[in-house]
């Protein structure tokens, strides 16, 4: 396709009735039903591997009192400017206001978790994911799309491990990206990002974390870039930076090691010994935000989504009238196998209905007319024109299901 014909993410949201945004709330998008579709799907999915590597899934709140990034350090760092901070009162005469934030990130509400209880070696690692929807106070000419939002939903995780166990957690996490971004078919390299000019913790600190991920890499054959500075405050970072279908980069995953926060919130864990010692926290994102995520699939597949991601797997295309009876029965099969699937019963032309379900990019078209009504069948064809003929609805099904199955 000439890149010219290429369609950004906002119009493919529009025009296939996915997402899109308003000026009511700028930078926050409104997910339409097909849209959800799409974004739930990628949430199912990323589940499934988490809880596959042993992750345990959490939940912590929205707003928190503002106090709570003062201590991590992240009131120092980004100030109160890039986030969103509102006066309340907890009492009903509205005295004694208290600072509140909509939280930018999950980490600190983390670290409370893990101080729910005594922790013992035991436990660790200790994978607490959470799938948590974030506030950044984006500015206004930076906001755009999907691309860059204020209200973002992160596929976030927080291991808390011992310094022994940083070499195979990380490991663990690498793999699990390549594995996902293989999926999609992007090109990824990887960059290791070290101490920026503004950090916390000591320079042994980060001695010592940058030389950990750096031995990972050295470890797995992993050949990294540089990117000298670019570390979070409170550790280096291994970012994983893919190139799309139109050869942009974008840096999506990241895994990063902190020392820093287990010891501003005193965190704690109990040794074989019975001796209290600091957790390492591992902080890392696969997706990165799902809203950015999709916002580049969407432009990836230009609306043409693999058929697992497809809103509507199959449009049902009965000739006439005469065929919505038995139209009717294949889409009542097709919906208990599960399968996203609608009927197009309008009194349209039959090449009309064909033309509108390539428009919508929907894989799979079932076209029924007197032969196939008589023979239990479908006429299969798919909406890059390639045409299978006349099979029964059983091995349709399951060509769709091992399809959905594979993510092909
Ligand atoms: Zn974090």
């Amino acid at each position: 396709m000439d890149q010219k014909d290429l369609k950004d993410h906002k119009q493919i949201g529009q025009e296939l009735e996915l997402f899109f945004t308003d000026n009511i709330a700028p930078g926050a998008p409104f997910w339409l039903p097909k849209g959800m579709v799409i974004f739930k799907e990628l949430e199912k999915y990323i589940r499934e591997l988490t809880e596959k590597a042993g992750y345990l899934e959490t939940s912590t709140p929205i707003m928190v009192k503002s106090e709570l990034f003062k201590q991590s350090g992240h009131w120092a760092k980004f100030g109160e400017h890039n986030m969103y901070n509102l006066s309340l009162s907890d009492e009903d005469d509205g005295s004694n206001p208290q600072s509140y934030t909509l939280k930018p990130m999950n980490c600190p509400e983390s670290t409370i978790l893990y101080r729910f209880r005594p922790r013992s070696y035991r436990e660790l690692p200790l994978r607490l994911s959470e799938i948590g929807r974030l506030h950044r106070r984006e500015k206004s000419g930076e906001v755009n799309g999907l691309l860059r939002v204020r209200q973002l939903t992160m596929d976030d995780a927080h291991i808390y491990a011992t310094e022994d166990q940083i070499s195979d957690e990380v490991s663990n996490i690498l793999d699990m990206m390549v594995n996902f971004y293989k999926l999609f078919g992007f090109e990824y390299d990887f960059r290791l990002a070290t101490r920026p000019e503004t950090k916390a913790g000591t320079d042994e600190m980060w001695d010592k974390a940058e030389k950990a991920l750096s031995d990972v890499l050295d470890k797995k054959g992993i050949k990294a870039g540089d990117k000298l500075g670019d570390g979070a405050f409170y550790g280096p970072k291994i970012d994983v930076h893919i190139k799309d279908s139109q050869g942009r980069e974008w840096q999506l995953a990241t895994v990063q090691l902190d020392f820093h926060q287990p010891e501003a919130f005193k965190l704690e864990y109990i040794d074989e010994t019975n001796t209290p010692k600091r957790p390492v926290m591992i902080h890392r994102a696969i997706f990165g935000s799902f809203e950015r995520f999709i916002a580049i699939l969407t432009e990836q597949y230009q609306g043409t989504f693999p058929t697992w991601l497809s809103p509507i797997q199959v449009q049902i295309i009965p000739i006439a009238d005469r065929h919505l009876e038995y139209a009717q029965n294949v889409l009542e099969q097709l919906k208990s196998a599960n399968i996203r699937v609608a009927l197009d019963s309008r009194a349209e032309k039959m090449q009309a209905k064909i033309r509108d379900a390539q428009l919508q990019k929907i894989p799979y078209m079932l076209i029924i007319g007197d032969r196939e009504s008589s023979e239990g069948k479908v006429a299969v064809r798919k909406r890059d024109g390639n045409d299978l003929g006349a099979i029964e609805i059983s091995k349709i099904v399951d060509l769709i299901k091992s399809e959905v199955e594979s993510k092909e």
